[in-house]
């Protein structure tokens, strides 16, 4: 039997997409040859989307769920409570609004039956303003250099996890995350395939610039520690630069004589400036323990097992080829 499907939606203030939306789910969901099932998280919506989602939670109740979150949490907060009541052995996430088409899910799918942990998407003559197509462009040069893995875009949210990648994420006790970001780095094998991408199909985005900047952060914060690194760097060369400065006030001293040297002010500088340095690497230095600190409360497993190779498994393993044969002999006699 084939691996069952979860698709998991999160849904803020989406009433006027939600028809279409659910309908051409239900249409994707019933093509698949797999069981499969809605999770349509509510995220505090305020303009009768979760009064539309029990609706249709009760009106498919094989196939949709409904869980509503008592107030706005944000859209990645939403997803992990998706994942929490989701059951598929794939997860699929996908925006409410229309713009990754759910028609995409089935190749997808495919790439998962392929072997693929993870599966991203590339949103082909993307529908966003400039200003939102050059911050993604910036992320994702960034992210590859930090994470390593390659994927072209991080911020399209069609994607698919297959279950222990779903299972370690919600391991994680952190709680501000960028979802894309924390799959990849339990993903051993990832793929992309190209999307296409609509317009929003009603309503307006619910990310305004000051939470797209609060998004950044998240990201940023949920990749990498180096910018606390960075403090020690900056002061180890600001300390080196004024140590040299200093050498050099030495030199043009002895060459030029006391009247060259200003009565000492460069000197001052020269000291100002160490000073200044020991100070960053010493933040530099609490940033290191801060960065540990953060790493703990994060809480994310340190590792996950693929498979274990002992005697019991060993001997389900050939009990379970034996049992294949004896099947094949009856099969053919
Ligand atoms: N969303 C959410 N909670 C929020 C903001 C957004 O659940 O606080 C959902 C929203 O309903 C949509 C998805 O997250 O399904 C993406 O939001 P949006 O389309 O506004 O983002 P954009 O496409 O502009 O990045
Ligand atoms: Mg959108």
């Amino acid at each position: 039997m084939k691996s069952s499907v979860s698709i998991v939606i999160p849904v803020y203030n989406e009433i006027e997409n939600l028809d279409e939306l659910i309908d051409r789910c239900e249409k994707v969901g019933g093509s698949l040859d797999r069981p499969w099932e809605l999770v349509l998280v509510d995220d505090g919506s305020r303009d009768g989307s979760s009064e539309r989602l029990v609706t249709a939670a009760h009106a498919n109740p094989d196939h949709i769920k409904a869980v509503l979150l008592n107030r706005n949490y944000g859209q990645h907060n939403a997803v992990i409570c998706g994942f929490s009541n989701a059951t598929g052995d794939v997860v699929v996430t996908l925006d409410a609004d229309l713009q990754n088409p759910p028609e995409e899910i089935p190749n997808l799918l495919s790439q998962i039956d392929q072997g693929s942990d993870v599966v991203g998407t590339v949103r082909v003559n993307r529908q966003d303003s400039p200003f939102r197509k050059l911050a993604s462009w910036m992320i994702n040069h960034l992210v590859k250099k930090t994470t390593g893995v390659m994927m072209h875009d991080y911020g399209c949210m069609l994607r698919a996890y297959r279950r222990n990648i779903v299972e370690a994420m919600l391991q994680c006790r952190e709680r501000s995350t960028f979802i894309p970001v924390l799959a990849n780095s339990f993903a051993k094998r990832t793929s992309e395939i190209e999307v296409s991408h609509a317009e929003r199909s009603a309503g307006t985005s619910k990310y305004g610039f000051m939470r797209l900047i609060n998004l950044q952060f998240d990201l940023l914060t949920c990749m990498t520690t180096f910018p606390l690194r960075l403090l020690t760097w900056v002061g180890v060369i600001i300390s080196a630069g004024s140590v040299a400065f200093g050498g050099v006030l030495l030199v043009l001293r002895l060459a030029l004589g006391p009247e060259w040297a200003a009565a000492g002010v460069f000197t001052l500088f020269s000291v100002l400036f160490f000073l200044v340095g020991i100070q960053f690497v010493a933040m530099g230095l609490l940033g290191e323990y801060l960065s540990r600190v953060h790493n703990d409360v994060r809480g994310r497993p340190r590792y996950f097992v693929d498979s274990v190779h002992d005697q019991t498994v060993m001997a389900e393993e050939s009990a379970a080829a034996k049992s294949d044969t004896t099947k094949r002999r009856l099969v053919h006699s």
